[in-house]
């Protein structure tokens, strides 16, 4: 007994002392190479910490009792998903345009928990939130500290808006709420406005910065297409996000608006709904992508049409917008524009995010270019592509698994089985 009692003793202390080690061993049917779109059958991948360490042919057995094996054998295995547009801290509902009003931000904190996990769960290890209250800045470091469940999140923190225009925080308002926000808040008039708009954001701890280049439509004003930035004021929101190496994204449905966020040197363009040939040309010249969200614009076209969902001032531009998105995302694929994969989650119901592939692909995009789209592409604009977006060696263990082949069934996607994200598995089979 004192001999067993001293190896369990003496385990212990050099466990402790290099570390607790627990591989894990995923048998896979098939992983997905999302580079190339080749398919390498029975293989193993052996994630040690938060890494990929190895990949190698063949259902490899634990190398120790400490290790867990994982059958992942009847799926197909891939990088997890990355969604460069959702808003982590609602969901559209009926009483959305109250909420901000009766909402605390603690009461917006543990929604936000609860989006981000869903999120998770639906195979989304990585998202870019694209603009709320600030509650995503506390809800990313909460993730990154593990005591929220969620994707990685770059977030925007207060996306940056001009007076009365998509985002100024007092749309909608009485007068005597309304009062006057300035950068502190996210709204700008001018280039030193928007200077200090994007050091503030960055102050506050944000990631990346949004704009919001033109009118939309779920914000409770008449236009949801014209310009609302001035090209000087773009360009010094631009130019300050470079010193601060921060992603630039820029929410457009008109046309003008989109170019003038283009020449401002706006990196991503998001929606893209009323995009002109040559808007398209522009975006390939200035190496601009374009950000789809089809999938809010068809859930935003259905929800107009349920009586009183949205207040009457939104419903006509929903009807516009709405079904718009798709055919003007079909156009600019084929004319080459450089597409990356996002949804505007919040718009619609967290956790839908994998029903934009179906989309995509049903517009004439290969479920390849789709899949590279939420994977490789995004990586790449986050500045990550060497960390996420791939299942390689010393890459983080972001890995998921569906039933089908998704090259063969894109939707396969919309029902993950298997989530692993850093080396935690949060979904098992
Ligand atoms: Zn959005």
């Amino acid at each position: 007994m004192k001999i067993k009692k001293l190896i369990f003793t003496l385990t212990i202390g050099i466990q402790s002392i290099i570390g607790f080690s627990q591989d894990y061993y995923l048998h896979c049917g098939t992983i997905i190479d999302v580079l190339t779109g080749k398919e390498i059958k029975n293989a193993t991948i052996i994630v040690s910490k938060n890494k990929i360490s190895k990949i190698s042919d063949g259902f490899i057995p634990k190398s120790s009792a400490n290790d867990i094996e994982v059958n992942l054998k009847n799926n197909h295995v891939l990088p997890g998903l990355i969604d460069l547009h959702v808003h982590l801290e609602n969901e559209q509902n009926p009483k959305s345009y109250a909420s901000k009003y009766i909402n605390n931000e603690a009461d917006v904190a543990f929604e936000a928990a609860h989006f981000a996990e869903i999120t998770l769960m639906a195979g989304f290890t990585t998202v870019r939130d694209l603009g709320g209250t600030g509650v995503n800045i506390a809800l990313r470091n909460a993730i990154n500290k593990g005591i929220a469940k969620g994707p990685r999140v770059y977030t925007a923190g207060k996306s940056i808006a001009s007076t009365g225009g998509h985002a100024d925080p007092t749309n909608g308002s009485n007068r005597s709420l309304m009062g006057d926000p300035g950068p502190h808040e996210g709204v700008v008039n001018s280039p030193e406005d928007g200077v200090k708009a994007v050091r503030q954001r960055y102050k506050e701890g944000a990631d990346v910065i949004k704009i919001t280049a033109t009118g939309g439509v779920l914000s409770v004003a008449k236009n949801g297409k014209n310009p609302q930035f001035s090209i000087e004021e773009i360009k010094a929101i631009t130019t300050t996000a470079k010193d601060y190496n921060m992603l630039t994204a820029a929410h457009a449905h008109g046309d003008e608006g989109m170019q003038r966020a283009i020449l401002g040197g706006i990196k991503t363009i998001e929606h893209g709904t009323f995009m002109s040939e040559e808007t398209m040309e522009l975006m390939k010249k200035y190496d601009s992508y374009l950000v789809p969200t089809i999938t809010a614009g068809k859930e935003v076209a259905l929800k107009a049409e349920v009586a009183g969902f949205y207040p009457d001032i939104i419903v006509p531009k929903a009807r516009e917008v709405g079904p718009q998105l798709q055919s003007t995302f079909a156009k600019a694929y084929k004319k080459g524009v450089k597409i990356a994969f996002g949804t505007d989650a919040g718009v619609f119901d967290h956790g839908k995010n994998g029903k934009e592939f179906g989309y995509m692909v049903e517009a004439g995009m290969p479920a390849l270019a789709a899949i590279q789209s939420a994977t490789i592409t995004n990586a790449m604009l986050l500045g990550v592509a060497n960390e996420i977006g791939q299942i390689k060696p010393a890459f983080f263990a972001d890995i998921i698994a569906v039933e089908e082949n998704p090259l063969n069934n894109v939707k396969t996607l919309e029902k993950v089985q298997f989530v692993m994200k850093n080396g935690v598995i949060y979904k098992s089979l």
